[in-house]
């Protein structure tokens, strides 16, 4: 629900009454209009039947045997259903990874995701709504909310302006109050939402999925990388920091056998130091590598044939095999050993499909 669409509500009612209700719904996290109790029964009975507190009606949620990640299901006004995760990084942090899109029309060759093909484009409401969710979820719980990421379904830049209506909301000192850099955007790398996000004010943390150091590769697994080769990607990064100063986040999943050798370190290496904005060809603490365990998931089977998996005859699905975790620790220290900023993503919620990747709506 809009400000507009409120302010319709509320018409003929004192002006005061807008920012009671953004505070009961954003800073109080009522979960019914009834729980607002500064506001008269009769409004309260009109918002519940022409502005409810959530437009998204949840239908399952599942958590993580170690408890630490929870998956909800919910299903749009419209029956679409979207997928939103809740990570607990103890005594650290609370992340919700919300999704963009209903599906997403990227097809990148690993992701359960990109199989569905792209619904629809979610409101601003709806994305925000999935992190209400699970900030009222917390406060019962007697803690909190502490980051947002856009890495659910869906490819944020492809619905720009509902995205960042829906940060900028997220952000708002009246509201829920997310800090800039505790929100986070990641693209599958569309250039010209790059650059649009480089010239917007609200400057929020940006995380590219990258997955292989050159284009041949990177065009099998990505077919976006067509469109926006490396050397465009790489132009439009440069332009970011440019304007920003903003440090970037890459992201590589590492499929077995696919892009995790040590010569695809030794690559990627070389090319996040060719591509250093200062042009000195070092290392730059701007590009940091974030390593992501690959979960198993069921891809498409002609994105299995690419790279000489079976597919099953039945389901006509491929899956990708998870790089074991020697080839991961190998793959990392090439990158430490040339100098590269790099980590290791710690994993969440694999046995209840809510890993990256792995989000697919199986709930009918
Ligand atoms: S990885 Fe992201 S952009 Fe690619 S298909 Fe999956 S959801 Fe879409």
């Amino acid at each position: 629900m809009t400000t507009d669409a409120l302010e319709h509500i509320l018409a003929g009612e004192p002006k005061y009454r807008l920012s009671q209700v953004r505070e009961a719904k954003y800073r109080s996290l009522v979960s019914s209009w009834s729980e607002a109790t500064a506001l008269p029964p009769a409004l309260r009975e009109k918002l519940d039947r022409e502005a409810p507190i959530s437009c998204l009606t949840l239908v399952t949620e599942t958590a993580s045997a170690k408890g630490d990640t929870v998956k909800c299901a919910f299903r749009c006004a419209d029956g679409q259903l979207i997928e939103t995760v809740l990570m607990r990084h103890e005594g650290e942090r609370n992340t919700v990874c919300v999704s963009s899109q209903a599906g997403c029309p990227m097809a990148c060759a690993f992701c359960a995701t990109g199989t569905m093909g792209l619904k629809r484009n979610l409101t601003a409401q709806e994305i925000v709504d999935q992190v209400l969710h699970f900030a009222r979820k917390m406060k019962a719980e007697g803690d909190a909310v502490t980051n947002v990421v856009l890495m659910g379904m869906g490819e944020p830049f492809h619905n720009y302006d509902s995205v960042m209506e829906a940060l900028r909301t997220l952000n708002d000192p009246k509201g829920l109050a997310f800090g800039v850099r505790r929100m986070s955007i990641s693209t599958c790398g569309i250039v010209p939402g790059i650059l649009k996000l480089a010239d917007d004010p609200l400057r929020v943390n940006l995380a590219i999925s990258l997955h292989a150091p050159n284009d041949e590769l990177r065009s099998n697994l990505m077919p976006v990388n067509k469109a926006y080769p490396l050397a465009k990607l790489f132009a439009a990064i440069r332009t970011y920091i440019g304007k920003t100063n903003r440090k970037i986040m890459f992201e590589h999943l590492l499929i077995d056998g696919v892009n995790d050798a040590p010569e695809i370190a030794e690559e990627l290496a070389d090319l996040l130091c060719r591509e250093n904005p200062d042009g000195t060809g070092r290392p730059t603490p701007l590009y940091h590598v974030n390593l992501i365990k690959y979960h198993t998931t069921e891809v498409l089977g002609s994105a299995a044939e690419r790279f000489g998996l079976t597919v099953d005859p039945k389901t006509g699905k491929g899956t990708f095999p998870s790089s074991p975790v020697k080839r991961r620790s190998a793959f990392q220290q090439v990158l430490y050993d040339r100098g590269i900023s790099v980590t290791h993503r710690i994993t969440f919620g694999e046995d209840i499909d809510a890993a990256c990747g792995q989000l697919a709506n199986k709930t009918k």
